[in-house]
């Protein structure tokens, strides 16, 4: 619960935690084979199939690293150097996974769409047609600096119809946005626990299926990078899974605990309930930005978030607006993308938040107030009656 001396985290992640997983975080470190950690380590991989909507012979991994060693991990386990990889485009981090998958020896096919759009499904399934097989396509289900989410089905349907692995990066959608894993035969879906999943940063996760796994087996080239590598972490849980102690390296045990409560409460009301909590707060806020002027970067309603909004400052306002925000006690996040990086701004709404309409009121109230600060001419009261309609 933030006190009046720590403003509300309203970025797109790390997010404000719920009390029970602060109360779960706040306990002396457990070992990694102590009774009470191995339970945690084993419920917390059960939950993750069922929050993914995944099926039992998939493989849950519960990794210390940020999102970005998730996106590491999904490039060394599946593609081998000189393997092809279709990547959308939608932002920062399709460019970020473009330039992982570089690295990792990948020659990179590119399909884009202008900032704010998604690229269409006949680019992509043209883009999969031509030249020589890709391995996989790899997508963002929400890119963080656009605000633009892909529809990961028909990308899944492609994929199968062409043979190809589906990847998805759901650092700022899993537990947030609708993904059925299992229904849509995706391959891999990974995330950042500081975001939907509504925990403190330190946590990459991912569940694989079994082709993704298969690729792994049947790799030619050198084996990934040990801690990277799929093959270090499956015997670790499988134990946990079968509530046996296990050693490869250190998980972050803290955080694992926080895991166990966080996706419990996810559970509570069920993933559906869930995604839909993430939907109303993001109309709401929506029906709150238009009343305050405020345009959106993603270009239609269908390509918005429900997990941030990703918001251009009106004429004549500029970045000097975020400290007026903080000043009345909320933090929201700036621009990131180059071509929006000095024209908008963000906000997260994603994890516990969604739980808060508190949180919702206050952040409309700050955002509106700073507005008028920086002379708009705004209706508080009018943007924060818009979040009940
Ligand atoms: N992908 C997306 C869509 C993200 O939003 C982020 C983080 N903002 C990342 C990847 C990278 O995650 P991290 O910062 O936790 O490494």
């Amino acid at each position: 619960m933030p006190t009046p001396l720590s403003p509300l985290l309203m970025i797109p992640g790390p997010v404000e935690v719920s009390p029970a997983v602060l109360a779960a975080a706040a306990v002396p470190p457990p070992g990694h084979t102590a009774p009470r950690l191995i339970e945690a380590f084993g419920a917390s991989l059960g939950m993750m199939r069922q929050i993914w909507q995944a099926d039992a012979a998939s493989q849950p991994f519960i990794l210390a690293g940020s999102g970005t060693l998730a996106m590491e991990v999904a490039a060394a386990n599946l593609i081998e150097p000189g393997e092809r990889a279709l990547v959308l485009n939608t932002g920062f981090f399709s460019e970020r996974m473009m330039a992982i998958l570089r690295r990792a020896g990948a020659e990179v096919i590119e399909v884009g769409a202008p900032v704010g759009e998604a690229p269409g499904m006949d680019e992509v399934r043209d883009a999969l047609r031509r030249g020589s097989p890709c391995k996989a396509l790899f997508a963002t289900h929400v890119d963080t600096s656009t605000g633009v989410r892909v529809d990961p089905e028909p990308l899944c349907h492609l994929a199968r119809a062409a043979g190809v692995l589906a990847v998805f990066d759901g650092v700022c959608a899993t537990a947030g946005e609708r993904f059925a894993m299992a229904a849509w035969d995706a391959d891999l879906y990974f995330t950042g626990s500081q975001k939907a999943i509504g925990l403190p940063p330190g946590l990459a996760l991912m569940v694989a299926g079994e082709r993704a796994l298969a690729a792994r087996e049947s790799r030619r080239a050198a084996p990934p990078p040990l801690y990277l590598d799929w093959h270090s972490w499956l015997p670790i849980h499988r134990a946990y899974e079968e509530r046996k102690p296990s050693y490869f390296a250190t998980p972050a045990t803290t955080l694992v605990m926080a895991l166990e409560s966080g996706l419990g409460e996810i559970l509570e009301a069920g993933i559906e309930a869930r995604v839909a909590a993430h939907a109303r707060t993001a109309a709401a806020l929506r029906a709150a930005w238009r009343t305050l002027g405020l345009r959106t970067v993603p270009q239609s309603e269908a390509v918005t978030a429900n997990t941030l909004s990703v918001l251009l400052f009106p004429e004549c306002i500029d970045a000097s607006l975020l400290p007026k925000i903080a000043a009345r006690g909320v933090t929201v996040a700036g621009g990131l993308h180059p071509a929006v990086k000095a024209t908008s701004f963000r906000v997260g709404h994603m994890g516990y938040t969604v739980t808060r309409p508190d949180y919702l009121r206050r952040t409309v109230e700050a955002v509106a107030g700073a507005l008028q600060d920086a002379g708009a001419a705004v209706d508080v009261e009018e943007a924060v009656k818009a979040l009940d309609t």
